[in-house]
C-alpha cells in the first residue's frame, strides 16, 4: 500500500503540463513505493485492485479531471468507429494503470466502452450486490460473501435464510433477524461507490432511462439522482429512476394491509430471548382490528410486520407494476445496456437481462457485462447479445472511461481502428481501380486523338 504522505508529498512535485509525461512519472513513484512494501501482499489480488484504484484516482486527480463522467450532451453523436465482435473480453484483472493501457489492452475495446458511457442517450443498467462490496457490503455468494457465515446444516449455503420458508423454523428466523441486523447496520454506515456515483452521474446528464438494483442496501436510492418510490405506482409519466428489485433493508411492511414503517436500531437493541420484534403482528392491523371491535364488527386476522426483501420462493409486493415498468421501458428503444455486479442468478432478472439486451441490439445499441467474473456459458447462451464483456473491478470504470478521455481519444480519432483501417484499405483499392481506370481511358483518347489526325489527313488528302 502507498503511504499517504508519500503520495501528497510526490503529488506536489509532479508538473502537471503534459498527460504523458505525467503517466511515466506516476509510474516512477508507484514502482519506488512499491520497493517499501511487502511482495507478499503485492501478490494478493484485492489488494492489487486497491493499489491499482488508488493509482487511478492519483493520475486522474493530477490531471485535475472531474468527477463527472464525460458531458458531450451538447455535441453531436460521432459516429461509432469501432464495435467489437460479439462477446469479446476486455481483460482489466492485471490492468496497471502506471504503464500505458494500450501496451495492455485492445485500445479499441475501451474505446467502445468508452463511446457506450459517453454517448448513450436512454442506458438501462442492472446490478448486482458487485458493485457494493466497495462500500464494505459483502455479496452473498462469494467466498467471503454474506451467505457464508450463515452457512450451516440446518441452513445449507445461507441461501436458505433468504428463503420464505424461513418462517416455518423460529432457529430460522432467529439467524434471518441478526443477517437482516448485519444488512442494516452496514447500509447505515456504508458510503455509495464511485460505480454508484457513476450511475447517478449518467441519471443527472439524462441518459439514464433506469436502475434496476438487486440491492437491497439502499446506496443507490439515497443518491440524488437516483430515487425511487415506495410503494411503487405505475404513472407512465413520472416513473422513479431505480426499480428495486428485490426491497429494501431499511423499511418492514405488512403484506396485509401494506402499512410500511421504517426500521431503527431500537428493532435490535434490548430484545429479550426468543422475542421478535422484526417479524410480528403487524401494529396497523392490530389498531384496524381494536376499531372494528368498538364497532361490532368481526375482527379479522392480523398481518405480519417484516422486513420489506423479496425472498426466494415469495412474490414482490410491487411485482405487477415492476413488470408494467419494464414493458414501458423496452419500447422506449433502449440504447445502451450494463449488467454489472451480478451473477444473474434469479431466473426474473436473468429474463429481464435477455429482453432488454435483445432491444437493445435491436436498436444497434452496446450491451455491456462488467463484473470481476466473466459470465457462465449459460448465460452467454442464455441472454445471447453481448457486445464487450468487461472483467475487472467494476470501480475502475468510472476513471478508466475518463482516463481514455482525456489521455487517448484524441490519440485513437487520429489513429485509424481496424473497421477504419480495413475501410481505409477499401478506399485505396477503390482510388488504385479508379485511376487505372482513368489512365485506361486517357490511353484510349490519346489512341483516339492519335486516330483522328490519321483520318483526318486522310480525309484532307482526298480533295487534293
Ligand atoms: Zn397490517
Amino acid at each position: 500500500m502507498n503511504n499517504p504522505d508519500k503520495i501528497i508529498k510526490v503529488k506536489l512535485e509532479i508538473p502537471i503540463e503534459n498527460s504523458n509525461n505525467l503517466l511515466k512519472s506516476n509510474n516512477n513513484n508507484i514502482d519506488n513505493n512499491d520497493d517499501n512494501n511487502d511482495n507478499n501482499l503485492i501478490q494478493d489480488s484485492n489488494i492489487n485492485q486497491m493499489k491499482n484504484l488508488k493509482s487511478l484516482n492519483f493520475i486522474l486527480q493530477n490531471l485535475k479531471i472531474s468527477n463527472e463522467l464525460p458531458n458531450k450532451n451538447f455535441i453531436r453523436k460521432p459516429k461509432l468507429l469501432f464495435r467489437p465482435p460479439s462477446c469479446t473480453v476486455l481483460n482489466l484483472k492485471n490492468l496497471k494503470f502506471n504503464l500505458p493501457l494500450d501496451d495492455q489492452i485492445e485500445i479499441e475495446d475501451l474505446y467502445f466502452l468508452h463511446f457506450a458511457l459517453t454517448y448513450c442517450k436512454k442506458a438501462v443498467i442492472i446490478t448486482g450486490a458487485g458493485i457494493s462490496v466497495n462500500s464494505g457490503i459483502p455479496d452473498f455468494r462469494s467466498s467471503n460473501g454474506l451467505f457464508q457465515g450463515f452457512s450451516s446444516k440446518s441452513n445449507g449455503s445461507g441461501k436458505n435464510l433468504f428463503d420464505y420458508n424461513l418462517f416455518r423454523n423460529p432457529d430460522s428466523i432467529g439467524k434471518f433477524e441478526k443477517m437482516i441486523e448485519k444488512l442494516f447496520k452496514l447500509s447505515q454506515i456504508s458510503k455509495p461507490s464511485p460505480f454508484h456515483k457513476m450511475i447517478d452521474n449518467l441519471s443527472n446528464q439524462g441518459r439514464l432511462l433506469r436502475l434496476y438494483t438487486q440491492n437491497i442496501d439502499c446506496l443507490d436510492i439515497d443518491l440524488p439522482n437516483l430515487k425511487t418510490e415506495i410503494p411503487l405506482t405505475f404513472n407512465k409519466n413520472s416513473i422513479p429512476k431505480t426499480i428495486q428489485l428485490h426491497g429494501n433493508v431499511k423499511l418492514l411492511n405488512c403484506s396485509k394491509c401494506n402499512y410500511i414503517t421504517e426500521l431503527n436500531q431500537n428493532y435490535f437493541d434490548n430484545r429479550k430471548f426468543g422475542e421478535s420484534r422484526l417479524i410480528r403482528t403487524c401494529p396497523s392491523c392490530e389498531e384496524m382490528n381494536s376499531v372494528r371491535q368498538i364497532a361490532g364488527k368481526r375482527i379479522q386476522n392480523n398481518g405480519i410486520l417484516r422486513p420489506r426483501i423479496v425472498l426466494y420462493n415469495e412474490f414482490h409486493p410491487d411485482g405487477e407494476i415492476i413488470g408494467s415498468i419494464t414493458e414501458k421501458d423496452l419500447k422506449s428503444k433502449p440504447d445502451c445496456l450494463i449488467i454489472s455486479g451480478t451473477t444473474l442468478k434469479i431466473p426474473g432478472v436473468k429474463r429481464l437481462v435477455k429482453e432488454m439486451a435483445k432491444v437493445v441490439h435491436s436498436n444497434k445499441g452496446y450491451v455491456i457485462w462488467i463484473n470481476i467474473d466473466e459470465p457462465s456459458q449459460n448465460i452467454i447462451d442464455y441472454v445471447d447479445y453481448f457486445d464487450l464483456i468487461v472483467v475487472g473491478d467494476c470501480q475502475m470504470i468510472p476513471g478508466l472511461v475518463k482516463l481514455f478521455d482525456h489521455v487517448y481519444s484524441e490519440k485513437l480519432s487520429t489513429k485509424s481502428t481496424p473497421k477504419q483501417k480495413t475501410q481505409d484499405k477499401k478506399l485505396k483499392i477503390s482510388k488504385i481501380k479508379n485511376s487505372i481506370v482513368n489512365i485506361d481511358s486517357k490511353i484510349q483518347k490519346v489512341k483516339k486523338k492519335q486516330v483522328k489526325p490519321k483520318i483526318s489527313i486522310k480525309k484532307e488528302s482526298i480533295p487534293i
